[in-house]
């Protein structure tokens, strides 16, 4: 290389980044305000010793938003539920799956935030991602709650009552929200996983609240016209806004590249991380519309496009077994 080769690099090298430097600024001062907080690297899931493990686990992700997971030692589901603070009301989303036991956790939790926020009640609201057993089991106990501290009124996972506490006229095209008390929360109807699907986002956090119908596992389509639709609802919605993350209801998917646990799984200790992009909606967008109207599974990266049809009896008949085995190992499970 000559001196004047070696002097043009350095130049092109220093303009370089001269430029990124001027990027960096420039996005650091156009970021959206949105309300940040903190996701654990791994969750617990069902193991590897059952026996040591609670029924939920508690994250905070900030302290007006606690994420919180059911273990797979009290039922293989383990979904996450979601509770939010606002200013005059606290918004459960979901209930959570059978054995569950959910009622004394939330109350635990609430009167914790009470405690620190030297209040003496504060009411909740409590509403469902989509109506399937494993998000609504823990319903009848927390309607049984008498606790004057935290009065809750609690909607039914229906179409209707969706309806009227989202105030939403038209359904599914209506967005409708529910303000907490400073912090608005908005509902986007996701029919096509179940019937009486919603989406809730968060304007405080930018987190986008997909229920069965995104994350990283194995996405059931039970209406394949009505999932599309509602993908690009969601797509529609969130475009030109911020989504600091995507956050659904399970985990399946395992950190390598489009291998999931299998059905049943109790203790995943190689999962995927909770959260996902925007970036994933257009993805199944991209993958829906490939089938032209025709159901077929397709595995991504991070997910699965999984229309459920009639099920194969031998592959039903695996599942159980799986199912089976799974739950009789969980008691002696020796650990990594
Ligand atoms: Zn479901
Ligand atoms: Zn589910």
């Amino acid at each position: 290389m000559t001196h004047v080769h070696q002097f043009r690099f350095r130049q092109f090298t220093l303009s370089v980044l001269l430029t990124l430097g001027t990027i960096a600024t420039a996005t650091a001062e156009e970021a959206p305000h949105v309300r940040t907080g903190t996701l654990p690297t791994t969750w617990d899931s069902g193991g590897p010793r059952c026996m040591e493990m609670p029924e939920w686990q508690t994250h905070e992700y900030n302290p007006d938003l606690l994420i919180l997971r059911q273990s797979g030692c009290t039922d293989f589901e383990k979904p996450f539920v979601f509770l939010l603070f606002g200013a005059e009301r606290a918004l459960l989303l979901d209930t959570g799956s059978r054995n569950g036991n959910i009622a004394p956790q939330i109350a635990l939790i609430v009167h914790r935030w009470l405690a620190r926020n030297g209040r003496d009640s504060i009411p909740l609201l409590v509403v469902h991602t989509h109506a399937h057993g494993d998000h609504v089991a823990g319903d009848a106990a927390l309607k049984a709650l008498n606790d004057a501290r935290m009065p809750i009124t609690l909607i039914p996972a229906t179409v209707e009552d969706n309806k009227k506490i989202f105030h939403m006229a038209h359904w599914p095209e209506d967005l409708g929200a529910v303000d907490l008390g400073n912090r608005i929360i908005d509902a986007i109807a996701i029919p096509g996983h179940q019937d009486a699907g919603i989406a809730l986002y968060d304007r405080q956090t930018g987190i986008l609240f997909t229920g069965d119908s995104v994350y990283p596992g194995r996405l059931y389509i039970h209406d394949l016209t009505e999932f599309q639709n509602s993908n690009e609802r969601l797509l529609r919605f969130t475009a030109g806004k911020p989504v600091a993350h995507i956050i659904g209801n399970h985990i399946e998917q395992t950190r390598t590249p489009y291998v999931d646990y299998p059905e049943g799984t109790l203790w995943q200790p190689q999962e995927h991380e909770l959260a996902l992009s925007r970036g994933v909606l257009l993805e199944i967008q991209a993958g829906l519309e490939s089938m032209h109207g025709k159901p077929q599974r397709m595995a991504y990266r991070d997910f699965t496009l999984w229309p459920r049809g009639e099920r194969d009896p031998a592959e039903e008949a695996r599942v159980e077994a799986y199912k089976q085995q799974q739950r009789a190992g969980m008691w002696n499970q020796t650990g990594p």
